[in-house]
C-alpha cells in the first residue's frame, strides 16, 4: 500500500487538516475553529489519531502556519508562532507539539511559502525556480521562491509591511495595520477595505471605485516585487482576489508603472500569463503541505 502524508493549513480563523498524496487523492478534509493553542492542537491531534486508527494512518506532516514563524531548523525555537499580535498564540511551539503527539517526522514551514510549493508542485509555478505567492485575504501576506529555495532569510520575508505611496488627499484612511498604519497590508487587506468603505469587500460592486484604488497599491507593491526579486510568475490568491475586476486592472498598472523598463516578454506582451490566480484555487496551501510532507 502507498503511503500516506498528513498536512496542516493553520490559519487565524481556521485550521485545515488534510490527509493524502496530492490534488486528486485528497481522502479527508476537516475545517476546525482557530480558538486557543491548547484547545486548537488537541482537535488536531484528535483528528490525525482518529483517521490512524481509522486506517489512514500518516507517514509524515507537513505545516503551513500563520505567522510570524521561527523557520530555521537549526534554531532552537523552529516551528514556533512568534510574536503574532493574536492573542495567545505569541511562542507557541507549534512544530514540536504535533511532532510530540504524532511521533512522526514533521515539516513546517510559512504558510504562503507552503502555499508556493503546493502551485510549483501540482499548479501554476510548474517548473519555476523563482516566482511568487501572496494572499490578500483578513490579511496580507506573500513568500514563494528563489533560485529553487523557499524564500527564507534572517527570518522569512514580511512582503505586507512593504511601505507603497499613500496618497492621503485621494485615501485619506489611515490603514490598519497595528505596526505601521499605512503599510501595504494596513491598506489593501480586506480589513482595510471594510473600514475604508463600510462595507466587506466582497460586496462591492465590481465598478466600485474601490477596485481601481486597490489594484493600484497592490500594483505598487507588484511592481517593487518585480523589481527586486525578478519573479518568473506572480501568483495571487485569497479572498479579495475573488474579484475577477482586479487582475485586469492590476496587470494594467503594473505595465503602466514599469514602462517598458523590464527587459521581458513575460511582462510586457504576455502579463496575462504572468500575474494569475493559483491553479489550485483555495487549495494552494494544504496541497503544499502534503507536498512537503512527501519531501521529508
Ligand atoms: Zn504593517
Amino acid at each position: 500500500m502507498s503511503k500516506l502524508y498528513g498536512g496542516i493549513e493553520a490559519g487565524g480563523t481556521k485550521f485545515v487538516c488534510a490527509v493524502g498524496t496530492g490534488p486528486d487523492d485528497l481522502r479527508d478534509v476537516v475545517r476546525i475553529e482557530t480558538t486557543t493553542p491548547e484547545k486548537t492542537f488537541a482537535k488536531v491531534i484528535d483528528y490525525f489519531q482518529k483517521q490512524a486508527a481509522a486506517g489512514n494512518e500518516i507517514a509524515s506532516l507537513g505545516i503551513a502556519s500563520f505567522g510570524p514563524v521561527d523557520v530555521h531548523p537549526e534554531s532552537e525555537t523552529f516551528g514556533s508562532i512568534t510574536s503574532t499580535p493574536k492573542p495567545g498564540w505569541s511562542h507557541t511551539d507549534f512544530l514540536g507539539t504535533m511532532k510530540n503527539a504524532l511521533q512522526i517526522p514533521v515539516a513546517f514551514d510559512t504558510d504562503v511559502n507552503v502555499a508556493a510549493l503546493g502551485e510549483q508542485t501540482w499548479g501554476a509555478a510548474q517548473g519555476l525556480d523563482t516566482f511568487m505567492y501572496l494572499t490578500i485575504g483578513t490579511g496580507l501576506g506573500g513568500g514563494g521562491f528563489v533560485n529553487g529555495k523557499m524564500m527564507h532569510g534572517l527570518v522569512h520575508p514580511e512582503v505586507g509591511h512593504i511601505r507603497i505611496p499613500h496618497d492621503l488627499t485621494k485615501d485619506p484612511y489611515p490603514g490598519s495595520c497595528p505596526f505601521h498604519g499605512d503599510c501595504l497590508e494596513g491598506l489593501a487587506c480586506g480589513v482595510a477595505m471594510k473600514q475604508r468603505w463600510g462595507i466587506e469587500g466582497q460586496k462591492l460592486p465590481p465598478n466600485h471605485p474601490a477596485w481601481e484604488l486597490e489594484a493600484e497599491y497592490l500594483a505598487y507593491a507588484l511592481v517593487n516585487f518585480i523589481c527586486t526579486i525578478s519573479p518568473q510568475k506572480i501568483i495571487m490568491g485569497g479572498g479579495v482576489m475573488q474579484q475577477e475586476t482586479l487582475f485586469p486592472l492590476i496587470r494594467k498598472k503594473v505595465k503602466d508603472l514599469l514602462n517598458n523598463y523590464v527587459g521581458s516578454e513575460a511582462v510586457q506582451e504576455n502579463i496575462d500569463q504572468y500575474i494569475i490566480p493559483p491553479e489550485l484555487g483555495n487549495r494552494s496551501g494544504i496541497l503544499g503541505a502534503i507536498a512537503m510532507a512527501k519531501q521529508i
